[in-house]
């Protein structure tokens, strides 16, 4: 199993325009929790929507960053020949006002989760685990290429080590695994689509938060490192993907493993565009409530629902659907600004 350590203690400003860099997020509008096993005095950790499939994930002092987006409404994005999109709405905070960044998850390299803004300003330096069709583009861009790029393919797992001040045997880790996601459907269309390469590649993340006892794992080289990884909360995040056969394989490889919460990446993406709507190449809000279902997680949030004008299916769609399958209590609903705390257990539950 692939290992990174990350210091969130000597990262540096995430971009190279910060004139300083903040120490915190701005102040979430509203804070929300889960509905029946969070109480908010035991939350240790959050989750604040920027927008788009751009979150910001807190805990143990480190921060992930997920498919950044700061562009602002009206910005134009490419996503393809002769496809584009125009930004509906703004980042709930601006990439010069970001606070360090400890490491980036991008689901595939596509501009309205890796825009042109943000390929250009980010400090070359800063960890990213994406696709390895991402992990090429962004190694290959002569000097302005990223030096700390991390592929992981389907079903391949990273652990990230956090080092902390102190030297306690049971560390907090977070591991990632890299889960299936077809942008579009199989048939003719992904055979086009292979030539032309018109959609990337893209992953869905599963996102465990825990600890790690890092003596056992360097003493017993033999030992799965598995056996050291004690996970403490685990997040799914679909990323662009429709309701595809390869999904199920999740919950028959996390049988026995509860899945706290998913981040479904809806809005019914639809390209060329509003005024030739030919090719739905995300979930729509019947596939959002048919991952649920798959999936089976404790919470759902869904994002990357009214950023662009090629997202075709509204939020209110998906909230419908998800009242008509009696599933309400499952669901929260964040705004950009929103944040969503949780809880990490510590020892195994
Ligand atoms: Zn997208």
């Amino acid at each position: 199993m692939k290992h990174l350590t990350l210091k969130p203690s000597s990262t540096g400003a995430p971009t190279k325009h910060h004139t300083s860099i903040p120490s915190s997020l701005p102040s979430a509008k509203e804070t929300k929790v889960h509905p029946t096993n969070a109480p908010s005095a035991s939350t240790n950790a959050s989750l604040f929507f920027v927008g788009t499939a751009t979150t910001i994930i807190e805990w143990s002092g480190l921060r992930i960053l997920t498919d950044p987006n700061f562009l602002h409404a009206g910005d134009h994005v490419h996503l393809g020949p002769g496809v584009g999109a125009t930004r509906q709405t703004n980042p709930a905070v601006d990439l010069e006002d970001l606070p360090r960044i400890d490491v980036i998850f991008l689901s595939h390299y596509h501009e309205d989760h890796f825009d042109r803004e943000v390929e250009d300003k980010l400090t070359r330096d800063i960890p990213i685990i994406t696709t390895p069709h991402a992990h090429k583009c962004l190694t290959s861009k002569g000097e302005e290429s990223f030096t700390n790029v991390h592929a992981l393919d389907t079903w391949e797992t990273m652990v990230l080590d956090i080092e902390t001040e102190g030297s306690s045997k049971k560390c907090p880790s977070v591991k990632i695994s890299g889960m299936p996601g077809k942008h579009v459907p199989p048939g003719p269309l992904n055979v086009a689509n292979e030539i032309l390469g018109a959609v990337p590649p893209t992953n869905g993340w599963m996102i465990e938060l825990g600890y790690s006892n890092q003596a056992a794992a360097t003493k017993s080289e033999s030992k799965d490192e598995d056996d050291s990884f004690e996970n403490g909360y685990r997040i799914y995040i679909s990323g662009d993907t429709l309701m595809v056969d390869e999904l199920k394989e999740i919950p028959e490889r996390y049988k026995d493993q509860n899945i706290d919460l998913m981040l479904v990446h809806l809005g019914g993406t639809t390209i060329p565009g509003p005024k030739m709507p030919l090719l739905m190449v995300t979930m729509d809000a019947v596939q959002g409530v048919q991952l649920m279902q798959l999936v089976d997680p404790d919470l759902t949030i869904p994002i990357h629902y009214d950023d662009y004008d090629v997202f075709m299916s509204p939020l209110d769609d998906f909230k419908k659907k998800v009242k008509e399958a009696g599933l309400e209590d499952k669901v929260v609903y964040l705004e950009r600004k929103d944040q969503y705390k949780f809880s990490v257990r510590e020892g195994k539950a």
